[in-house]
């Protein structure tokens, strides 16, 4: 199992980077960990919600743009990088960012083109269930939604009484 980032690197083409592979992959395969030893408490750029309240600081990997047809998932719960399609050498790698965080600090809008493309980038907390349930989405992603749905339930419940 290849562990090491060794086989990535970043490109930059008009300051805009990309993560790429400099060796194929089948679907199911373990890219590389990932890096858990600076965690912060809040969100930024360079970091991946791992849990509730943990953003880990993910050195090369922040590199790593979103799709919404994407060929990684970010497994936070294994800590490991996976390929979740076929993936050639020299493609471009990306995972689907809602999967991991929930509230993002810097929310974009999304031009990766695909069918499904969720248009507004800002976390899953604004994403509906439906979209949310077609893509891979790690254990704190499903609580803090299941958490929501409670909440509304009840505020529901509130304005009834
Ligand atoms: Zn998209």
């Amino acid at each position: 199992m290849m562990t090491t980032m060794e086989t990535l690197a970043i490109r930059t083409e008009n300051k805009f980077r990309t993560l790429i592979t400099k060796q194929a992959y089948k679907k199911g395969d373990v890219i590389c960990a990932m890096p858990s030893e600076n965690i912060t408490e809040k969100p930024n750029r360079f970091t991946v919600q791992i849990a509730r309240n943990k953003h880990t600081h993910v050195g090369k990997l922040a590199a790593l743009n979103h799709s919404c047809s994407p060929n990684v998932i970010l497994d936070t719960d294994k800590m490991q990088v996976v390929a979740c399609k076929d993936i050639e050498k020299g493609e471009d790698l990306y995972f689907f960012y809602p999967s991991t965080e929930w509230e993002m600090d810097a929310p974009f809008i999304c031009l990766c083109g695909a069918s499904n493309c969720i248009h507004v980038v800002a976390g899953a907390r604004f994403l509906p269930l439906s979209t949310l349930e077609n893509h891979y989405l790690n254990p704190h992603i499903r609580d803090l939604m299941i958490e929501l749905l409670k909440n509304t339930k009840n505020i529901l419940k509130n304005l009834k009484g």
